[in-house]
């Protein structure tokens, strides 16, 4: 039943004790029988064999179990920055994020990217400090750290009994009862922690009271607050937003987890709990009821392809009921299609089941016309939900088969590759004649590169695209070129007298005729117009194409015999190449519109470095904490950018790009990319 339904995502900076945490609420609800262990690498989130492999995260995980008679589908998400997609796609289909943080470590470079993602999802929050038992945990610093960094009233539940080798469990201040690590039983709280207990109680109780007038009045005079009553209050505080509950424990330990689970249940809005969702339909707002009697509801959260089923498609159903027996509508292609079995599931394991309602997340098998994103409903339906808002990739470099002749296949194993990751691009580039993959960063390449060996048998390699450099002139130029043979029969003759004049940039390729008095008869003209555009591909300088030019065709002559079109074309082909030599030709090269968005305390090194790249800094913008920074860089300099940025701010740091325009190569870089050039012929 959709309000027993709570579906949640554990989200963290990578090594915070997601898998481990995600491991021990399996256990503890009975789905397991025994708990995993991250080195013996036999938990249930990480059971690809990239995950295995790395020992981390690459995809999501998703399990249904129940707890204390509520369903519940949890998701385990990467942590490593570079799988942030995975992350905006559970994010879009949960009512509740976790936010797992190392108690050794405090907040990291990702805690802060994965916590905005969550705000701009607009669900519920939490926050569970883990780590209490191991050496160095702390816990009131940690606390301490997320009210100065981040603007949330956050609201403790449960907090460590000693840390550290002297860790005892957790008190929990809903109930004032200490639950003991040695046996996870509920007693009272032993004396010497009395007086912390009662300090944090006090601060619950206050941002609680916080939210109800009724309630306050009763605190300020210090009238008894039943548990119903704050209960009631934390519950609408959490749901509307306005509190993130705050709670510790041991994973490791099973520690403190069991309250986690029964707050879980008792906070994360249900299933049912916001009665419509919104969307589109024929490009106006519009929303529809979410509940199990109406017409179904769903998204496509992520396709994947499963060894044994074929094509696996996640979804979420926010409406009605869906089995077997249903049709499948889906906006984007305007058509119905027909069902397939449905699964739940859990870690690498799939359970057939007959029905999916209202609140369940589970999954589709074999059709292969879903994308991820997409709306699926009952026909009679007119709703088309936002799609997930996926991070742009930005780490591109062209890929090279390691066995010759493969190309083919890497350029197929890549395609079916990205149909699955929506974070991972692939583009063929004609003028570089170079196949092209982007990236979210390094690491995220490394397992595209096992992905591919491992699934499709072809290994390869990465090195810098080509950069599409484009050479004009500078300098209006008159040229006279004839072509002439006389070798027994007929000959050839074509004779154009032609004059090249720059254009701004932007302006492409011009062509003009300016003869008088049928100098060159008019049939020839086309042929000459050929015989320019057949050899601008390939300029002077080094054989980039030429740009941004007008041609025009003045005077010349013609022999009423011999002249043909062919001869016209060679003599234009000529008078081009022999002008453009005499022209001042230039080499041009992409630059890009570049927004840094960086901590304000990096934006030295960030200019600096832009700097060194021959950027051209065009504007800052502060906000937040943060600096925007626009510049104009070079696209040859920006290859390498997605991975130097994140080396300049340990990962605090974003970035986005697109072309501008092109410019002149400045003369001491020409010259290298000259001389590479005629290396490469
Ligand atoms: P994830 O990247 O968030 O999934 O983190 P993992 O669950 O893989 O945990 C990372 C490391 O921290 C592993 O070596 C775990 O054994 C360890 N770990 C996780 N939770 C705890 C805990 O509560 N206490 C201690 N001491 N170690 C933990």
């Amino acid at each position: 039943m959709s309000n027993k339904t709570r579906n949640f995502a554990f989200i963290s900076h990578g090594g915070a004790g997601k898998t481990v945490l995600t491991e021990m609420c399996l256990y503890n609800s009975k789905k397991i029988e025994k708990p995993g262990s991250i080195d013996e690498g036999n938990t249930r989130s990480d059971f690809t064999p990239e995950e295995k492999e790395h020992k981390y995260s690459i995809v999501n995980s998703y399990f249904n179990f129940s707890w204390k008679d509520n369903n519940i589908n949890l998701i385990d998400t990467p942590g490593y920055a570079d799988f942030k997609g995975e992350v905006a796609s559970a994010l879009k289909i949960v009512e509740g994020a976790v936010l797992l943080i190392d108690g050794t470590a405090g907040i990291e470079v990702n805690t802060n990217y994965v916590w905005k993602m969550a705000e701009e999802n607009e669900i519920s929050r939490f926050v569970f400090i883990n780590k209490m038992d191991k050496e160095g945990a702390k816990f009131p610093e940690v606390y301490s750290e997320l009210n100065e960094k981040f603007s949330e009233n956050f609201v403790p539940l449960t907090v460590p009994y000693k840390i550290g080798d002297e860790y005892k469990g957790v008190i929990n201040l809903l109930n004032n009862k200490f639950i003991d690590i040695s046996d996870n039983k509920q007693k009272e709280i032993p004396d010497e922690a009395a007086d912390f207990a009662a300090e944090y109680r006090m601060e619950l109780m206050e941002a609680t009271v916080e939210l109800d007038d009724e309630l306050m009045m009763k605190y300020l005079e210090d009238e008894e607050i039943s548990d119903k009553e704050l209960m009631d209050v934390l519950v609408n505080g959490v749901k509307s937003r306005r509190l993130v509950p705050l709670m510790a424990g041991s994973a490791l330990e099973n520690s403190g987890v069991k309250v986690f689970l029964d707050n879980l249940v008792r906070l994360v809005p249900n299933a049912e709990y916001y009665n419509t969702i919104k969307g589109t339909y024929d490009g106006e707002e519009t929303e529809v009821e979410t509940n199990e009697d109406a017409p179904f509801v769903g998204m496509i959260a992520k396709t994947m392809v499963d060894p044994y089923i074929g094509k696996l498609s996640i979804f979420r159903l926010y409406s009605g009921k869906l089995d077997t027996s249903c049709q499948i509508y889906v906006p984007r292609l305007d058509t119905t299609l027909k069902t397939n079995k449905f699964y739940k599931i859990n870690g690498s394991e799939q359970e057939t089941v007959d029905e999916l309602v209202a609140g369940d997340i589970g999954a589709v098998a074999k059709m292969d016309e879903l994308e991820t994103s997409d709306t699926i409903s009952a026909d009679d339906v007119k709703i088309e939900l936002a799609k997930i808002k996926f991070p742009e990739p930005m780490l591109t470099k062209a890929v090279e088969p390691i066995s010759e002749g493969d190309e083919e296949k890497l350029s197929a194993s890549l395609q079916r590759i990205s149909l699955e990751d929506t974070t991972f691009k692939v583009d063929y580039n004609k003028e570089t004649k170079q196949q092209l993959v982007t990236a979210m960063g390094t690491v995220h390449m490394s397992v595209i590169k096992d992905l591919c060996q491992r699934k499709f048998d072809v290994s390869f390699n990465t090195v810098d695209p080509k950069v599409a450099y484009r050479e004009t002139l500078r300098k209006k130029t008159e040229v006279e070129e004839k072509y002439k043979k006389q070798s027994g029969g007929r000959g050839q003759y074509g004779h154009v007298l032609m004059r090249l004049e720059p254009l701004p940039r932007g302006k492409g390729f011009v062509f003009e005729e300016e003869i008088f008095g049928g100098a060159i008869p008019n049939q020839y003209i086309p042929a000459v117009e050929k015989g320019v555009r057949e050899s601008m591909g390939e300029g002077v300088l080094a054989g980039y194409p030429v740009v941004d030019f007008k041609a025009v065709v003045y005077d010349g002559s013609y022999h009423s015999v011999d002249s043909s079109e062919m001869a016209f074309k060679i003599a234009a082909s000529k008078a081009f190449k022999n002008g453009l030599k005499i022209a001042k030709p230039v080499l041009l090269e992409p630059i890009m519109n570049v927004e840094v968005v960086v901590p304000e305390n990096y934006m030295g090194d960030i200019m600096g470095d832009l700097y060194s790249r021959r950027g051209k800094i065009m504007g800052m913008d502060p906000g937040d904490g943060v600096q925007r920074i626009k510049a104009k860089v070079p696209q040859g300099e920006m290859f390498n950018y997605a991975s130097d940025l994140k080396s300049i701010t340990g990962g605090y740091g974003r970035f986005s790009m697109e072309f501008s325009h092109y410019d002149k190569v400045p003369s001491d870089s020409a010259e290298k990319i000259i001389k590479e050039s005629k290396k490469e012929e």
